[in-house]
């Protein structure tokens, strides 16, 4: 094709897309600003587009694998005993996951809930829990009994021990091989940061973590917090060793069509366990009708790695422009990306209130509304929440939330579509300016 008259073309829908900016609330400077930052960044989306593509086809191959077929869409009622498409869709997870099985379900209802369940029954009276990188989510702490709960593991005899990570953020090992006991039954490791300051694990660190807790204690069951890191890299990890992985499909995996559920995929024996907790003793995964289900699910699933790749743009988008502010972002712009949150310190509660405004105003649902913070369920804190989403909570969608306690650290995550993530992350710029909490600067 002849480039002198492509070029006239090329430029116009430039200035179309400034224009389009404009209209929708995106002024002039702040628009500039991001097309600094992103001039940038064209290596690091390539290889973000490469690890999507890797686990695309992935997931491709582990549906037509387990012969996922027309079937498989239907669903069921009552019981839901032979639910072919629940059975074929747990087949492919355990696949993606390299997994003996998998229990994925909407009656899961929350990652927590999946946490919780995973839990609760691969863990007996008198049995130890250890978490080896510190603190764990904030809504964790209610299920062991750090802050005391009804029905959590400690009302069932069930302990608890800690051992932080080291200042530098590495692992304390001689803590854990002092914590480790006849009574621990199972460790606990959140792969993602979740609300705190600390680096997310790679899945090469967690794979040497389990190895030295396996070395140690070959039968101790080695459960990972997978929220927020399925598809970010191309192994898993289960890959690492890891006996169970656990999520949420309002994250990751569901690709933002699942409308509800979690997921376990894991050693057979711990799938199990769940399953009897989940339903009953004797039913296991047996019974738990799909409902309408299972077209979000499996569709939600082909799409989770380019989604997940849009996401991850958008925080890497949003730790450059925010960085090149002056301020603190976690991870840094450069760093390489293990899970698909963000955080960005800004040191005062109105510059959090105006970050999620400008989420806000920028979402497909209810961009009409002022975001405020509330009192959550779970969290010891108020907490703001930004998020007009289409699945209610989604955080796989464009959303922000922050705790309002000092350091006023904001975490965003998602977007389904990258030009959706950059739309957002200028808005939330935007809105700074305009209050007067930010100059947009050029160096
Ligand atoms: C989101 C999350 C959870 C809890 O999931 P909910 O669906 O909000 O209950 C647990 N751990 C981590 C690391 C998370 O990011």
């Amino acid at each position: 094709m002849n480039t002198k008259n492509n070029r006239p073309q090329t430029e116009n829908l430039s200035a179309m897309q400034r224009a389009q900016y404009e209209a929708m609330g995106i002024s002039r400077e702040v628009f500039a600003f991001g097309e600094q930052i992103l001039e940038e960044l064209g290596g690091r989306f390539a290889q973000i587009d490469a690890v999507a593509e890797y686990n695309q086809l992935k997931v491709l191959g582990a549906m037509q694998a387990a012969k996922v077929s027309e079937a498989c869409l239907y669903g069921t009622t009552g019981y839901g005993y032979h639910d072919l498409g629940r059975e074929t869709l747990e087949q492919v997870y355990a696949r993606i996951f390299h997994t003996e099985d998998a229990l994925v379900r909407p009656q899961i209802t929350c990652g927590t809930h999946a946490l919780a369940l995973a839990l609760m029954s691969n863990l007996r009276p008198g049995d130890e829990l250890l978490s080896p990188v510190g603190r764990p989510y904030d809504t964790l702490e209610e299920v062991i009994g750090i802050r005391p709960s009804r029905g959590s593991l400690r009302e069932y005899g069930i302990s608890y021990r800690q051992v932080d990570l080291l200042p530098d953020g590495g692992f304390d090992y001689e803590g854990i091989a002092g914590a480790l006991n006849e009574k621990t039954r199972l460790v606990t490791i959140q792969r993602s940061k979740g609300y705190q300051t600390r680096p997310t694990l790679s899945v090469t660190r967690i794979k040497e973590l389990i190895g030295f807790i396996k070395a140690r204690r070959p039968e101790v069951i080695c459960m990972v917090d997978n929220c927020y890191g399925e598809f970010v890299e191309t192994s898993e990890p289960s890959d690492a060793g890891a006996d169970l992985v656990v999520g949420s499909l309002i994250k990751n995996p569901g690709g933002g069509l699942a409308p509800v559920g979690g997921y376990l995929a894991g050693r057979k024996e711990c799938i199990e366990n769940a399953a009897f907790r989940l339903t009953s003793p004797g039913l296991g995964k047996e019974v738990g009708a799909s409902l309408s289900v299972l077209p979000a699910f499996y569709q939600g699933l082909f799409l989770a790695p380019t989604v997940t790749a849009a996401a991850l743009k958008g925080a890497v988008f949003a730790a450059n422009l925010y960085e090149r502010l002056g301020f603190s972002v976690l991870p840094d712009g450069r760093e390489s990306r293990h899970d698909i949150i963000q955080a960005v310190t800004f040191g005062d509660p109105e510059k959090v209130l105006a970050f999620c405004e400008g989420i806000q105003a920028a979402a497909p649902v209810d961009s009409h509304v002022t975001p405020l913070p509330w009192d959550m369920p779970g969290y010891d804190s108020q907490v703001i929440m930004a998020a007009g989403t289409f699945v209610s909570g989604s955080s796989i969608e464009l959303s922000a939330d922050g705790p309002i306690k000092p350091p006023y650290t904001v975490y965003f995550q998602g977007g389904l579509t990258w030009p959706h993530a950059r739309f957002g992350i200028l808005m939330t710029l935007q809105k700074l300016v305009e209050k007067g909490l930010v100059n947009v600067v050029f160096s």
